[in-house]
């Protein structure tokens, strides 16, 4: 470390010293560099999102693929089925203050719609980000900057915008602050943003008959989504702000798919003519009626396009 704090070097385990102007820290949930060297403390989102574990398996293919992931909330969380051309995805998110970890990989196990490929895979995760992504000549990405819980597979995301955001901010040998602060502002923004909808899954559930789920639908949420929430029930808005990765569709999918109605709407909507709308619904629907019916299935439009090899 150098006098005014920036990172001067990294030693090896083979004793070799790496010196640079920039350091980018990848070194997943360690996050060495800004985590321990700089200090960046770790922001724990538990409370919001109580999933802490997710065990995983691939199993044999049934049948032609859908063209989609599917999600399925069990007893003390959800698990995915990510279906590929040689085999499927499978995997378990679930907090283990609810339920063992053995239970856990029963549930997924009894689950599955094919054979098991491999033997299930415990992964431990606590959602949750840095206090900050930037400091000095040091950022940080990826795992190393946070995790988000892989609910809306945002992980990828979260890096590839973090990345497009330092490209833009790419300071020169002087590192000015307020470079850094935006960065710092904008990625927080980004993340927090993710989480809320996230957390809204969870929170917006009606099940009675687990503890897991009651206690989320009984927990407090971050102030901005409770914000987002109050406007969406009082008056059908759902605003989305700047650059936002989940659109006003995503949220209304949510919102309105988990039974949080609006309790009167927009008024705007007065302005327009009803028999009018209906005819613009109605041809609107038989166009993506005509359009869906005319595609190819996902399996053909895998065998025209691009058929993977066979795994060797
Ligand atoms: C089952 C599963 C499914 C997922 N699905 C999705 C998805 O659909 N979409 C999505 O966006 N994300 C998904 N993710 C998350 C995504 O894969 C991860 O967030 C991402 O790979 C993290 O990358 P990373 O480089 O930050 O961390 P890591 O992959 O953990 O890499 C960190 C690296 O740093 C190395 N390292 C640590 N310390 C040292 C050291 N002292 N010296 C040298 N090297 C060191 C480690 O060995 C490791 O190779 C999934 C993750 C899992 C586990």
């Amino acid at each position: 470390m150098k006098e005014d704090g920036h990172v001067a070097v990294i030693t090896l385990e083979s004793g070799e010293m790496i010196d640079g102007d920039l350091f980018i820290d990848c070194t997943g949930f360690r996050s060495l560099l800004l985590g321990e060297a700089m200090g960046a403390e770790y922001l724990d989102w538990s409370n919001y999102l109580p999933c802490n574990r997710a065990v995983a398996v691939p199993s044999e293919n049934i049948g032609e693929p859908i063209p989609y992931t599917r999600s399925t909330a069990q007893q003390a969380g959800w698990q995915w089925r990510i279906p590929l051309q040689h085999r499927t995805g499978n995997g378990h998110v679930f907090s283990d203050a609810f339920i063992s970890e053995d239970e856990a990989t029963a549930t997924l196990l009894t689950n599955l719609e094919g054979k098991p490929l491999a033997d299930p895979r415990m992964l431990q995760f606590t959602t949750g980000r840095r206090s900050f992504f930037w400091k000095k000549n040091c950022v940080a990405l990826g795992l190393s900057a946070g995790f988000m819980e892989p609910l809306e597979s945002t992980a990828i995301h979260l890096i590839q915008v973090g990345i497009a955001w330092l490209l833009a901010l790419l300071p020169d040998k002087r590192f000015n602050q307020l470079e850094i602060d935006e960065y710092n502002r904008i990625i927080s923004t980004i993340y927090e943003q993710t989480r809320d909808f996230i957390i809204l899954h969870y929170k917006a559930n009606e099940r009675e008959d687990s503890a897991f789920w009651k206690q989320c639908r009984d927990m407090d949420v971050p102030e901005s989504l409770q914000r987002r929430m109050d406007l969406f029930r009082a008056s059908g808005r759902c605003l989305i702000q700047g650059d936002e990765l989940f659109s006003t569709n995503s949220w209304l999918a949510v919102l309105l798919g988990q039974n949080i109605w609006p309790e009167t709407y927009n008024n705007t909507a007065e302005s327009m003519d009803e028999s009018a709308l209906q005819e613009m619904l109605a041809g609107m629907q038989s166009r993506v009626n005509q359009a869906a019916s005319a595609l190819p299935s996902h399996q053909e439009f895998i065998n025209r396009c691009c058929p993977a090899l066979p795994p060797t």
